[in-house]
């Protein structure tokens, strides 16, 4: 697989553990729990174990690939990396010596800039103190909707230089979430053939949110059944903010 990412936020994509487990609504769609699955079919030798199939599914078991570690510190030019986009780090899974690696190759190439996503900042709070947090390492948690609004509190937790909120899929409104720390927020709806369609005041109440708390807005997208489906205009404009460093 390319190593290019079309994810509009990010430049490439770095998959040193692959597979997962659907932890709350925001998964019931997941993207890359579809992508494994066709992975698998076409013999692509990073996704032939299968995951449980009550929340996970073929080619998507947790799997790591002590072979791709060193990947980054091929790459001459200066990237935005996206990590884990087939995975959650932070999985009960994979082992902490193997989140220590990958943190040693994000501090070990500080020409890149890593942003690592999870839904499971609750264990990335337990294991903070074992790794290394440079300041090209930036760390987000999935706020889709809140009743995992905690996930934000558990970010606070962790001393990463650059904290992020990604917004989506939007699943409901977001009025209480309390953005006191936080560097970043990306927010979009859902898109594919069974998206849960966004609703404009959601997004709004977390753009004006963010302008009020100083917090850096990027909106993604609004979804649809292709992720350009319906644009991503908000009020006729755009918003590709990003954090300063
Ligand atoms: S945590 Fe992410 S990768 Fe894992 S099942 Fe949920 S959406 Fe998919």
């Amino acid at each position: 697989m390319s190593d290019r990412s079309r994810i509009e936020w990010t430049e490439a994509t770095w998959n040193p553990v692959t597979g997962c487990d659907r932890v709350s609504a925001g998964c019931d769609n997941c993207y890359a729990l579809a992508l494994a699955k066709r992975l698998k079919a076409m013999g692509t030798e990073k996704y032939q174990q299968d995951g449980d199939p009550r929340t996970s599914g073929p080619g998507f078991a947790v799997t790591i690939h002590p072979g791709s570690l060193d990947q980054p510190r091929r790459w001459r030019t200066p990237r935005t990396v996206f990590v884990n986009s087939m995975s959650d780090l932070f999985h009960a899974k994979v082992p902490t010596s193997f989140v220590r690696d990958v943190f040693d190759v994000m501090a070990d190439t500080p020409q890149h800039t890593y942003q690592v996503l999870t839904k499971r900042p609750l264990r990335a709070a337990r294991i903070a103190d074992q790794l290394r947090w440079p300041p090209n390492v930036w760390l987000g948690v999935s706020i889709e909707h809140m009743d995992v609004a905690r996930r934000a509190d558990h970010l606070r937790q962790i001393p990463a230089i650059v904290r992020f909120l990604s917004c989506e899929p939007l699943l409901g409104p977001l009025d209480e979430l309390d953005l006191t720390e936080m560097d970043w927020v990306i927010a979009g709806g859902e898109s594919g053939v069974n998206y849960r369609p966004v609703d404009i005041r959601w997004v709004r109440g977390i753009r004006d949110a963010c302008v009020i708390a100083g917090v850096p807005f990027f909106f993604k997208q609004w979804g649809g059944r292709s992720p350009k489906s319906l644009g991503r205009h908000l009020d006729g404009e755009t918003w590709d903010q990003m954090p300063s460093q």
